[in-house]
């Protein structure tokens, strides 16, 4: 069902938790939040599900209010960080708890948990207590728990942050599966850029409370609204480089590029790391570094370069590519893929 936050203000005495923040999410749409721990992507999610009372702004769920309504009349299902499973009851009661208040008649309730419990792979465990599962199939319950009510919306928080690495791409791979079978408005909130930027249809960016950009992942990438986007979005992180913009042409203390139309309130440049392309010497490169650090990661290496003073800029290059500390290498930028930044921190140029 499609979700409407508009003009959101979260307030807890003097901060700011969320700041005027609006967004539609389309129905069947899987939206992630990420940002700095403290951003404001939990108090957003409790206020769409009605565990928060907004300061001010709207809530529409399916078109109408919701600002006001009580939690249980939203259609909304929060997965919690810790999964907040009731320690005492088997999985199976756990999944069907919440549906025996309801009118649905207890066939029913167990057919539904059965089927549930069958497409996340946990129905030989649904007699154990939380107690007796590894977190995988905790977190699995925690999911089943939500989808067994059948919710218009899925509010996830970090449900993955508890899994060892491999379980979490694993479980990330399953979530992303169960989205396509469910097809349900989801909200997913995490910190791992990783899981933003491959289980999303767009990824919300937050910080200080305020939206940042919304918008799939290839674009918050290759088209960043700001500065705080373009350094938050990418790893290694994009370089930020002091720069005048003049005369046709991006001076930095060290080197200059060709300035695109219309950049001449540029102060910042940003370069990603693979669009710095390195070769021995002799090259005819847009300017000359030298080595400090090699690190060998595997199928790509990150070079850390001092270009004439310009310290830590950071490049990534091939496999192939060996380099080592001292070595002076011809450095080339594609120009095409350059990003220049306001004082404001505004995208001048992407
Ligand atoms: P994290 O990634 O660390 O979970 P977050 O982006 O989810 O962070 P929130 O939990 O939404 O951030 O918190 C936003 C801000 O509001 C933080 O500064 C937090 O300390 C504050 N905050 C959240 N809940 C409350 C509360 N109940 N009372 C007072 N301050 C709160």
């Amino acid at each position: 069902m499609k979700l409407e936050i508009e003009n959101l203000t979260k307030e807890f005495g003097d901060l700011v938790a969320v700041d005027d923040v609006s967004m539609t999410i389309e129905d069947g749409e899987f939206v992630t939040f990420v940002g700095p721990s403290g951003c404001g992507k939990t108090t957003t999610l409790r206020c769409v599900a009605g565990l928060e009372t907004p300061s001010s702004g709207t809530i529409r769920i399916g078109g109408t209010d919701m600002t006001a309504a009580n939690p249980k009349e939203r259609g909304t299902a929060f997965v919690f960080q810790d999964y907040a499973l009731y320690p005492h009851m088997t999985a199976r009661r756990n999944m069907s708890f919440a549906l025996e208040s309801t009118d649905m008649d207890s066939e029913a309730i167990r057919e539904s948990v059965e089927t549930t419990a069958e497409m996340l792979g946990i129905r030989e465990h649904l007699d154990q207590t939380p107690g007796e599962l590894s977190g995988g199939q905790q977190q699995r319950v925690a999911l089943g728990r939500s989808i067994v009510r059948d919710p218009k919306i899925f509010l996830l928080d970090e449900p993955l942050s508890n899994l060892d690495a491999k379980l979490r791409v694993q479980m990330r791979a399953e979530l992303q599966q169960l989205h396509r079978e469910i097809q349900s408005t989801t909200i997913y909130v995490t910190h791992d850029q990783e899981e933003a930027m491959t289980m999303s249809d767009r990824v919300a960016i937050l910080d200080g409370g305020k939206l940042q950009q919304i918008a799939p992942p290839s674009v918050v990438y290759s088209q960043p609204a700001n500065e705080f986007v373009a350094g938050f979005i990418g790893s290694p992180s994009m370089n930020f480089l002091d720069c005048t913009v003049s005369s046709g042409a991006v001076e930095t203390t060290a080197f200059s590029l060709d300035a695109p139309a219309g950049s001449e309130d540029a102060v910042t440049l940003g370069i990603r790391p693979e669009n710095i392309t390195l070769d021995h010497v002799g090259g005819d490169g847009d300017t000359e570094a030298t080595v400090a650090v090699f690190e060998q990661v595997g199928s790509f290496n990150i070079v850390y370069l001092d270009i004439d003073g310009l310290d830590d800029v950071v490049a990534q290059v091939p496999g192939a590519k060996q380099f080592e500390a001292g070595d002076r290498v011809s450095v080339t930028i594609d120009t095409d893929r350059i990003h220049l930044f306001a004082e404001d921190g505004e995208t001048v140029h992407n």
